[in-house]
């Protein structure tokens, strides 16, 4: 059943349009229940009528001319209900319906399951058979499984019908999509789409007639592959050079090898197909890389099946689409899973926006995004990836809404917008130099937080008063091994430097979580909860003590280094990184270094050490709150996954409960705290920090001018009271409404949308 499941699933995914897709549901599906008809009915989006849009049983003539009325007969009936219909006999019911176009007076048995995405009914899969019987159990939990499947399924085909129909010269219709407001502002540019991930164990076996034909179509696609790894060595930026050459070569070498590519053609001779035979050995090597011991071998698994994607990709691909990759100026980075190093890829002057299939509004692509001010959608769940390369695309950061084939109407909207935004821009600039001072003179530092050399210019450029948090794993993920102590120092030193004397506050390597290094591939259930952060550094003190090393000896001479450990659960870790960071401290003094000991704070992100504030408020000179990863883990809702995201909100009452305890908590042994999440640049959330009387922000440079606007427009009695209010709400969704309510009356509508 489940194999049934899966090759139905891969199918409809791989159909060209939602009639091909409906077609195949409904010809397999009765296929693999032996029943006597199968239909689908959708839900027209204008008149909220069910229409039959695929039938294998009944008349091919009633297709698009049977429509049933909201709630009218057994159709209406499991779409109003949104619950499955099992019925010995149809004719029966008293909301049984007759429709004499589709003949079907002779079926008895009925089982209707509803089609739901997102909460929303989009249609009914109906079964039918002669017999009067009820379906057995079996089969209506299999039709419930695969209509639940389906259903993403069909709400992509939708789109990408509405896009099929775009190709065509006729039809210019727009398709609008909603995702996640992933970094702020607006751009107008054309889709390119850089990778696509296909699933290779998705991929079915499927006889072939003309196996030298196959064979052919796979050696051109493995040319084709050669030739995109060796122009992607051509076209890359100075930024990445060793790490990914080295992967580079790595991908040659086995294109040209016996190993991979002899089997898949013996494959081909033996009557499968290119995809499919490609599957079976692909497969089998990710097997033996996966069983090695070598850490660094084992991780070989996974370019293995980056590279039966690329070559799937090849293989589906007409041969003129297989040319040299070029930028166009207003590149808009479309894909299915955009990551940080994909968006450091593109030209900076040619990437106008990101839209990506997954993520949310916290993942690292998104935070990137806003760090170097390029407006990004995330979490379009139905976005038709692989047909949308090269349409011209609309990217409302803002509303989270991405348009394709946007009508003049929309373009000129947003370039009013964009021009807009420029001018808010310019004014905002004014305030560069001015502090962040509320109404009633009490002033907050603004700090930025970093993480690239190339964020340093504008976070120079936003006025901050300094860096509140340099996340350093970002210079770790783009190599091939861990950097040594002179390469970190010298990156380290230009950051202090920078921003000399004003405080930089860098963190220690955090990675796990969603943040990977290619060279050290954690592979666990659940890499939120696991393996990550100081947990890490604390388990490889070679690694940490290096890293600390590097920082004290960039500090020399200046003396504006804070260091900040991430992710401490329990003050023992905080007890023990401090520990290291002495021992290396000392070891430099012996070695000569007359260097100073830097500030060291601790990240509250885990909800276990909210409780403990005070206590770690006592042994560390200064609190960070990642409000990010504490609103994942208080909420337990996953920082990066769109289905959740709604739930994600760190105006949530319970998150703001806990920030004002750990602000407390800090006050009774005098240690500042700092927020350092996305929070801190949301205007609505900031003004309720200043109300809990939070020490400094630190946020992406590019919201900082807008919060400062905002904190010089209140005073810090109003945001107490915005507060009071806040802390009583009963939802996140109560605590937005009255603070865009707050900022519209003091006129700051404008910020409210460009913060959602
Ligand atoms: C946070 O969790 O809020 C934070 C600042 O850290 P990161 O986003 O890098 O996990
Ligand atoms: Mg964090």
């Amino acid at each position: 059943m489940l194999d049934t499941l899966r090759s139905i699933i891969q199918a409809v995914n791989d159909a060209r349009n939602l009639e091909q897709a409906l077609s195949i549901i409904v010809t397999r599906v009765k296929g693999a229940l032996d029943v006597d008809v199968c239909s689908v009915y959708l839900a027209s989006p204008e008149s909220g009528e069910m229409v039959l849009m695929a039938t294998d049983g009944l008349r091919p003539d009633a297709i698009g001319t049977v429509r049933l009325e909201k709630a009218q007969g057994l159709v209406g009936l499991v779409a109003e209900r949104a619950e499955p219909l099992n019925l010995d006999n149809a004719v029966e019911h008293p909301s049984y319906c007759y429709f004499e176009e589709t003949g079907e007076e002779q079926y008895h048995g009925f089982l209707g399951v509803p089609i739901i995405h997102h909460r929303q009914v989009l249609g009914v899969l109906v079964l039918q058979q002669r017999n009067s019987k009820r379906y057995h159990e079996d089969v209506v939990t299999f039709v419930v499984t695969i209509a639940a499947q389906l259903a993403g399924a069909i709400a992509h085909a939708e789109v990408s019908g509405g896009i099929e129909g775009l190709t065509s010269q006729q039809t210019q219709e727009t398709l609008s999509l909603k995702g996640l407001p992933g970094a702020p502002g607006v751009a107008i540019g054309r889709a390119v789409i850089l990778r696509q991930s296909v699933n290779i164990d998705s991929i079915p076996d499927q006889h072939v007639e003309d196996p030298a034909t196959e064979k052919r179509r796979f050696l051109e696609a493995v040319k084709a592959v050669k030739d995109e790894v060796r122009a992607m060595v051509d076209n890359m930026g100075e930024a990445l050079p060793t790490a990914d050459s080295a992967l580079f070569d790595a991908y040659l070498l086995m294109l040209d090898s016996h190993s991979l590519v002899q089997p898949v053609l013996d494959g081909i001779a033996a009557g499968n197909w290119a995809p499919g035979a490609l599957r079976e050995v692909a497969n089998e090597h990710i097997r033996l890389f996966r069983e090695m011991e070598d850490p660094y071998l084992r991780e070989r698994a996974e370019d293995i099946r980056d590279l039966s994607r690329r070559l799937l990709q090849a293989l589906k691909q007409r041969p003129e689409a297989k040319r040299k990759r070029r930028y166009p100026r207003n590149t808009v980075l479309v894909g299915e899973e955009i990551s940080a190093s994909m968006l450091a890829e593109i030209p900076p002057k040619s990437l106008a926006g990101v839209v990506s299939m997954r993520g949310s509004i916290t993942s690292h692509t998104a935070i990137l995004a806003r760090a170097l001010g390029i407006p990004a959608v995330m979490g379009v769940d139905d976005l038709p990836v692989s047909r949308i390369g090269e349409h011209e695309v609309v990217v409302d950061g803002y509303a989270g809404r991405v348009y394709i084939n946007p009508p003049a109407a929309i373009k000129k909207e947003f370039r009013h917008l964009l021009k807009e935004e420029q001018e808010f821009t310019e004014g905002l600039r004014e305030l560069r130099d001015l502090p962040a001072v509320c109404e009633d003179g009490f002033r907050i530092p603004l700090y930025a937080n970093t993480g690239l050399l190339s964020d340093i210019a504008p976070s120079l450029n936003s006025g901050a008063e300094g860096i509140g948090l340099y996340r350093t794993e970002f210079p770790f993920m783009v190599r091939e091994h861990f950097p040594g102590e002179e390469s970190q120092r010298v990156l380290y030193r230009k950051v202090l430097e920078a921003f000399h004397p004003r405080p930089v506050t860098m963190r220690t390597l955090d990675v796990g979580g969603d943040k990977a290094l290619p060279y050290f591939p954690i592979v666990e259930d659940n890499p939120f909860l696991g393996w990550r952060g100081i947990r890490i550094t604390l388990d490889h003190p070679e690694i940490f003590i290096t890293q600390i090393r590097a920082m004290l000896l960039a500090n020399a001479g200046l003396g504006n280094l804070q260091l900040l450990l991430p992710m401490i659960t329990t003050l023992d870790e905080f007890t023990d990184a401090s520990a290291l960071i002495l021992r290396a401290h000392s070891e430099l003094l012996e070695d000569g270094h007359l260097l100073p000991l830097p500030p060291v704070g601790a990240m509250v992100e885990v909800p276990s050490i909210v409780y403990q504030a005070e206590k770690l408020a006592e042994r560390a000179d200064f609190l960070s709150i990642g409000t990010n990863d504490l609103t994942q883990y208080l909420l337990a809702v996953d920082r990066n996954n769109p289905r959740v995201a709604e739930l994600y909100d760190s105006l949530h009452p319970s998150v703001l409960q806990a920030i004002q305890m750990v602000i407390e908590g800090a006050k009774r042994h005098k240690t500042p705290v700092s927020i350092c999440g996305e929070m801190a640049g949301d205007p609505l959330a900031a003004l309720l920090l200043l109300g809990m009387g939070v020490n400094s922000l630190s946020m992406a440079s590019s919201a900082l001018p807008r919060i400062k606007w905002v904190i010089r427009s209140f005073s810090r009695r109003q945001a107490r009271a915005l507060l009071k209010k806040a802390l009583q709400a009963d939802s996140a969704k109560t605590v937005r409404f009255n603070m865009n309510r707050a900022l519209d009356k003091a006129g700051l509508g404008g910020l409210v949308r460009a913060g959602k």
